[in-house]
C-alpha cells in the first residue's frame, strides 16, 4: 500500500489517539489532527507547484514539521531527500545537486549550525532549487496559506506503491554517503514488520532520540509507529541523554530507541537513577554491535526486558534481521536475530559468491521487498551492490547459526589482517569492555611494516584522570586472548569521531592514529 493510504487507515481506526508529541515545544497531535495537517501541507506543496516525482529536500534536526513533511511528500508522490543535519555547505550542495532538489525545507538554526546562512550561501550553485522554506519561519505559514487561497480541492495524484518516495543517504561510515532510492512498498512494509516483531499497538509511545534524517528514525520510528497506531515522542532536536530520559519519564514512553553509544551515555548520566523509567517495556538498539554489559544494564536498569536488536542498512529499508520479544539475553547480545518475514538471507564466500554452510562466516546478502530501487543516479554503484538476482551484498561478515539466528562479525572493510591472521575488532572490543578503567572502546587495524596491520585500541577511560596504560591493557588480555589479537597500541580519547546516526567512524580513527 502507499504511505498515505496506510495513514488513512490509522486515522479511521484511532482518530483520537495521540500520533505525535514534541516534548521541547509541548505541541501534540492526535491521529485526526496529524492527518489533517499532513493533508494541508500536501495541498500546499501542490499549490506551490511540487508534483509527483519532484525531489523535496529536508535538512533539519528533529522537529514535528519533519514528520509532517515526510507524510505530506509521500501523500503527493514527491520524493523526499533526507539531508544529514551535520552537513556543511560543501556536502549539502552536493546532495542538492546530485538529487536535483527543487524544493527544500530546513531548520533555521540549531546549536552552532546556521542552516539559513549555509543554505543562502549555496543556493546560487543549485540552479534546480526553486524554493526554500524554513521551519518556524513566516514562510512556513505562508506556504500553508497558499493552499487555502486556491479554494480548490484538487485530488491527490494517483500513486503506485512501487513509486520512489525517498532518497536516503547512507551514514557515510566507510566513505562518501550514497543515496538509496526507496519506494512506499520498501519502507512502509519494513516499518510495519519491525513494529510487529516488538508487538506495537495503539497503546505504545515511542521515544525517538535518533535522527529522523536516517532510516532508524523515519522508518523504524515514524512508519513503525503510524502503521500500528502508536505515538511518536520527540525528546529533543538532537540527541541529548538527559532530555531523552526526561521525555520517557514525562510521556510514559513504552519504547526507546538508540544506537549502543546513546544507551551508554544515558546509563552514564550522574543522576541516571533518579529517572522513573518504569513505563518502558521495549525499544530498539541497532546500527552497531551492542556490548553485553550495556545490554544487561538496559534490560535490568531501564526496564527494557523486551528490547529488540535490529540489523539492517539504508539500502534495505533498513531492517533485515531482528530479535523477538521473548528472545533470551544470549541471543539478544550475541546475535542480531532472525530474518524478518518475506526477506531472504544467505551467507556467501565474498570471493566466489558460493553459499557457505551454517556456522561459517561469509558475506551477508539479503533479498526481498526491502531491497532499494537503486542508488539515485548511480547505476554503476547499484550494480556493485545489488546483483542481477536482486541480492543486496551488504559488505558485512556474518555467521548463521543452526537455529537460524545470525551473528554479525563485523564489516569486511574493518577486519584486521595481522600477519595472515584474521582479527575481528568486535571480539576484542567486547572483551575490553569488561576492563574497569575502560568506559568505551574501538579497535582498528593500522599499518605495520612486518605484520601488514597491527591492533590499535582507542579507549575512552571511565575516569579521565586515571586512564589505563598499554601495559595494563595487555596484561588484562594476556592468557585470555590469542597473542595476535592483543592490542599493541593504545590511544586514550575523550570521544570518538561519529556519524550523525551515532556510529563511530573507524576510517577516521585509522587515518588519525594509523601513522
Ligand atoms: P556507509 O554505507 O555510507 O559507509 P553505513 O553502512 O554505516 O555507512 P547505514 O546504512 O546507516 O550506513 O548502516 C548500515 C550498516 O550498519 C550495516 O551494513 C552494518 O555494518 C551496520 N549495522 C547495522 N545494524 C547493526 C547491528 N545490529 N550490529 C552490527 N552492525 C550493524
Ligand atoms: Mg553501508
Amino acid at each position: 500500500d502507499t504511505i498515505g493510504a496506510d495513514l488513512d487507515r490509522a486515522v479511521a481506526a484511532w482518530p483520537d489517539r495521540e500520533a505525535l508529541v514534541d516534548v521541547p515545544s509541548g505541541r501534540r497531535w492526535t491521529y485526526a489532527a496529524f492527518a489533517s495537517d499532513v493533508d494541508a501541507l500536501a495541498r500546499a506543496l501542490l499549490a506551490a507547484g511540487v508534483t509527483k516525482g519532484d525531489r523535496v529536500g529536508i535538512w533539519a534536526v528533529n522537529c514535528p514539521e519533519w514528520v509532517l513533511v515526510q507524510y505530506a511528500t509521500a501523500r503527493i508522490g514527491a520524493i523526499m531527500v533526507n539531508i544529514n543535519p551535520a552537513y556543511r555547505t560543501h556536502e549539502v550542495a552536493y546532495v542538492l545537486k546530485q538529487a536535483g532538489v527543487s524544493f527544500l525545507f530546513a531548520s533555521q538554526r540549531h546549536k552552532t549550525s546556521d542552516y539559513r546562512a549555509m543554505t543562502e550561501q549555496v543556493r546560487g550553485e543549485c540552479p534546480r532549487l526553486r524554493e526554500v522554506v524554513y521551519f518556524g519561519d513566516p514562510g512556513w505559514d505562508a506556504l500553508l496559506g497558499r493552499a487555502d487561497g486556491t479554494g480548490t480541492r484538487e485530488p491527490f495524484p494517483e500513486l503506485s506503491c512501487d513509486d520512489p518516495i525517498n532518497i536516503q543517504y547512507t551514514s557515510g561510515t566507510t566513505g562518501f554517503p550514497k543515496g538509496a532510492t526507496l519506494s512506499h512498498h520498501n519502507i512502509l512494509n519494513n516499518g510495519y514488520f519491525v513494529g510487529e516483531s516488538i508487538g506495537y499497538t495503539e497503546h505504545d509511545r515511542i521515544c525517538v532520540p535518533v535522527p529522523f534524517y536516517h532510516c532508524f528514525g523515519m522508518v523504524m520510528g515514524n512508519l513503525a509507529a503510524t502503521s500500528h497506531g502508536a505515538c511518536i515522542v520527540i525528546p529533543a532536536p538532537s540527541f541529548d541523554p538527559a532530555a531523552t530520559l526526561e521525555a520517557v519519564q514525562r510521556e510514559r514512553c513504552t519504547s526507546l530507541y538508540g544506537v549502543p553509544t546513546m544507551f551508554i551515555a544515558e546509563l552514564n548520566l550522574p543522576d541516571f537513577a533518579s529517572y522513573d523509567l518504569s513505563s518502558l517495556r521495549t525499544g530498539i538498539m541497532a546500527g552497531s554491535p551492542c556490548p553485553v554489559e550495556v545490554m544487561k544494564r538496559v534490560v535490568a536498569e531501564m526496564h527494557m526486558e523486551q528490547v529488540s536488536i535490529c540489523y539492517g542498512m539504508t539500502e534495505t529499508s533498513p531492517v533485515s534481521l531482528q530479535t523477538r520479544m521473548d528472545d533470551d539475553l544470549e541471543h539478544r547480545t550475541a546475535t542480531v536475530g532472525r530474518v524478518l518475514p518475506h526477506i531472504e538471507v544467505k551467507i556467501v564466500d565474498p570471493a566466489t559468491g558460493v553459499t557457505r554452510p551454517r556456522g561459517t562466516p561469509g558475506e551477508l546478502c539479503t533479498r526481498g521487498y526491502s531491497v532499494m530501487l537503486g542508488y539515485w543516479d548511480q547505476p554503476e554503484k547499484t550494480a556493485e551492490a545489488v546483483d542481477p538476482g536482486r541480492w543486496m551484498h551488504t559488505g558485512d561478515l556474518a555467521v548463521m547459526r543452526e537455529d537460524g539466528y545470525v551473528e554479525i562479525v563485523g564489516r569486511i572493510k574493518d577486519m584486521i589482517i595481522r600477519g595472515g591472521e584474521n582479527v575481528y575488532p568486535r571480539e576484542i572490543e567486547e572483551f575490553l569492555h569488561a576492563h574497569p578503567k575502560i568506559a568505551d572502546v574501538q579497535v582498528v587495524g593500522v599499518p605495520h611494516e612486518r605484520y601488514g596491520e597491527e591492533v590499535l585500541a582507542c579507549v575512552i577511560p571511565s575516569d579521565p584522570a586515571a586512564p589505563p596504560t598499554l601495559e595494563e591493557v595487555r596484561e588484562f588480555c594476556a592468557g585470555r586472548l590469542a597473542h595476535y589479537k592483543i592490542p599493541s597500541r593504545l590511544q586514550v580519547l575523550d570521544s570518538f569521531p561519529m556519524t550523525v546516526s551515532g556510529k563511530v567512524r573507524k576510517v577516521e580513527l585509522r587515518e588519525r592514529y594509523g601513522a
